[in-house]
């Protein structure tokens, strides 16, 4: 199948990387075959499952930059079923060596061509921007899914990165649709999550994910030791929530 799905929100600190992790690990323990493109130079989904990221010996870089095939790039995981193309600081530097290669838009779509077919998904770990490195995601993508965060401005921001999803839609990729709209750190006690639950609901008509993930501490703790919320702490609302996704995002797979 290979579908791939971008997981893009030019806002830093929404659940982009958290939910690429857990969402990923949580299809893996389904057992599906997911493969994990961190597209982020902070490199924060590569150390979260277990990759020394600044000792690896090949990364996204060296396949964008056609150093290597990608099958060498391909790393096993801590998480079961999940494999990941690392990256680190290098490819920081990606977006000034890409702007001068003809048909730079396509480098990760041809790139992921040769392997997506031997996994059930592909997520590509978008970063915190509306530069190269976002857009050539989304036009290697088939779809898209939106972390958003239960705060106040919720929906600031959203305004750009349709525009974004629109004009690459126009230009590159008209099939790119838009899978879902994940809210994340929703705290139940507190009256503003609520309203950005229905804030956000409302805005996005019948495109947000049922399930909810909770703001929960051990999805922040899980990173740190190079691991998924699955294998930290199973019975915890942040594992609990992310396996409900993963089973709302299979149903969905199949209904289409
Ligand atoms: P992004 O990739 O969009 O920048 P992250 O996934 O890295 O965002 O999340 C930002 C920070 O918030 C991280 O430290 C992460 O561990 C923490 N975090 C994300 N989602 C949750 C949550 N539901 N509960 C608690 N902490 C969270
Ligand atoms: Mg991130």
């Amino acid at each position: 199948m290979g579908k791939t799905i971008a997981i893009f929100n030019q806002k830093g600190g929404v659940g982009k990387t958290t939910t690429s992790i857990n969402l990923s690990a949580g299809l893996g323990k389904l057992g599906k075959k997911v493969l994990l493109v961190d597209l982020d130079p902070q490199g924060n989904s590569s150390s979260g499952l277990g990759i020394d990221k600044d000792n690896v010996d090949v990364q996204i870089y060296d396949c964008l930059t056609g150093k290597v095939s990608i099958a060498e790039a391909v790393k096993a995981t801590s998480a079961e079923n999940v494999s990941i193309i690392p990256s680190n600081s290098e490819l920081a530097g990606v977006e000034i060596e890409l702007a001068r290669v003809d048909d730079w838009e396509n480098t990760l779509k041809n790139v992921l061509v040769s392997i997506k077919e031997e996994f059930d998904f592909c997520f590509i770990d978008c970063p915190p921007s509306l530069g190269i490195l976002s857009v050539i995601g989304l036009i290697a993508a088939d779809s898209v899914i939106i972390p958003i965060q239960c705060e106040y401005y919720a929906l600031e921001g959203v305004s750009q990165l349709f525009k974004t999803i629109e004009l690459v839609r126009k230009n590159q990729n008209p099939n790119l649709e838009l899978e879902g709209v994940v809210l994340n750190m929703f705290d139940g006690r507190t009256n503003l999550s609520i309203q950005v639950v229905e804030e956000v609901k409302k805005f996005f008509k019948g495109k947000v994910f049922t399930s909810i993930i909770p703001r929960n501490v051990r999805l922040a703790e899980s990173p740190s030791y190079g691991i998924s919320v699955h294998d930290y702490d199973a019975k915890s609302k942040g594992a609990e929530s992310y396996l409900e996704l993963a089973n709302e995002f299979l149903d969905m797979q199949d209904e289409r």
